[in-house]
């Protein structure tokens, strides 16, 4: 077998693995062709893939020759025309979300896994890229609100008179916001959270963060420890709940996300109105619409004197360390698929195997993709 590493377009600064991972598929009877400047953008270059004992090509070739092709984002329109049945794909695709692409990959009949969909069990966090990305965005959004923001994170007593801290909300606490939290604590920042899971609450305050509770809110054990839809009356009493701490917060962390849906609605433009001119607000469900209302995906806007930054690929800015972790990610899932002779083996007992495995024979092969696209 025959795995091929593909490059990335211009925006997007990670590689999927780096040459770290090629001596590790190579001691697993895998071999290894590899883009030319497939790891240029995160310093790795391809003497350094090829002294790990990778092949280097053109794109073409690499498609050609190559069994099981890997990247990081979803493939474009031009790549996945170019592949035919027998190949096997492997991204980050986020096939809740693209349908059109599972679609066309299914029509196509090939075999793909989307690595966002490794489940969120025990064994599966050694393979979980959700988790290892959203390390970098929570710790890379505070960094960015502590640069733009027009006054300090921790406090100070000077001679010059005493400095408050800066207050942080924090919407949404999963592996971000936990992230965000703790690094805008070690800022020095008071920082307040809040999230519809009370499951929670302890880690917020575990990390020295106030959680701000709204009763009522709608948990649903089925949805695998994921948010569900809230009602609307519940909507109403967060929402009061969010304007009043965002009118005093010098920086909001938007974090708040719904698998396979668009990100809630929490920072209206009533609420950014209220806001203290100065303040910054980093949205990083900005691909999904927001959960501020004035977010602009990859766009800064300034609106009432609130600077609103929309990023959601803040992995893709700390390019080295998001891509060793991807590419381990991606080594500990791969060693569910190769047997002992390096050749490829679908283990759909497996429920990691089959639950990241999206399209197979022209079937749909994960359940909630499936009760999306075929209801
Ligand atoms: P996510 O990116 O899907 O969402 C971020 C956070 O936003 C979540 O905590 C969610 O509850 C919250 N949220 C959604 N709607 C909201 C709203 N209206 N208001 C406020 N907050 C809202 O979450 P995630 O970080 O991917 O984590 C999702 C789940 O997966 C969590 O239960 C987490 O503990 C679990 N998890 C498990 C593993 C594992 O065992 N392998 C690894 C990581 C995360």
């Amino acid at each position: 077998m025959r795995i091929g590493l593909l490059k990335e377009s211009d925006s997007e600064s990670r590689v999927a693995f780096l040459p770290e991972v090629v001596a590790s598929l190579i001691k697993r009877k895998v071999s290894v062709l590899v883009e030319t400047g497939a790891g240029e953008s995160a310093l790795a270059s391809d003497a350094a893939y090829e002294e790990a004992g990778a092949s280097i090509a053109q794109r073409s070739e690499v498609i050609k020759q190559a069994d099981f092709l890997i990247g990081i984002q979803a493939p474009d329109d031009k790549l996945v025309a170019s592949l035919s049945q027998e190949k096997i794909w492997l991204s980050q695709y986020n096939p809740l979300w693209n349908i059109e692409l599972v679609k066309s990959f299914q029509s196509k009949g090939l075999t793909t896994f989307s690595m966002d969909a490794i489940p969120r069990s025990t064994r599966g966090q050694a393979m979980d890229v959700l988790s290892s990305q959203a390390t970098v965005a929570g710790y890379k959004a505070v960094l960015e609100a502590a640069l733009k923001l027009p006054s300090f994170f921790p406090m100070f007593m000077t001679a010059a008179g005493t400095i408050r801290p800066a207050t942080v909300l924090v919407l949404g606490a999963g592996v971000a916001g936990l992230q965000a939290i703790a690094i805008a604590r070690k800022l020095g920042a008071q920082v307040q959270a809040f999230d519809v899971r009370s499951a929670v609450k302890e880690e917020v305050m575990s990390l020295g963060a106030k959680f701000i509770e709204v009763e009522g809110a709608q948990e649903d054990s089925a949805a695998g420890g994921y948010a569900v839809e809230q009602s609307e009356d519940f909507k109403q009493k967060q929402q009061q709940a969010i304007n009043e701490h965002a009118a005093k917060a010098n920086v909001v962390i938007c974090t708040a996300q719904i698998p396979g849906r668009k990100a809630p609605l929490l920072l209206p433009k009533e609420a950014v109105a209220k806001m203290k001119p100065g303040s910054v607000i980093i949205d990083l469900a900005a691909s999904t619409g927001g959960n501020c209302e004035l977010s602009k995906d990859n766009e800064t806007v300034v609106e009432y004197g609130v600077s609103i930054i929309g990023q959601s690929n803040y992995p893709s800015q700390m390019p080295i360390d998001a891509s060793k972790m991807f590419g381990k990610n991606i080594l500990n899932f791969l060693e569910l698929l190769f047997n002992e002779e390096g050749e490829f083996s679908l283990n759909f007992d497996d429920a990691i195997v089959k639950g990241t495995c999206i399209t197979h024979q022209g079937e749909i092969v994960n359940e909630r993709v499936r009760s999306i696209i075929q209801p």
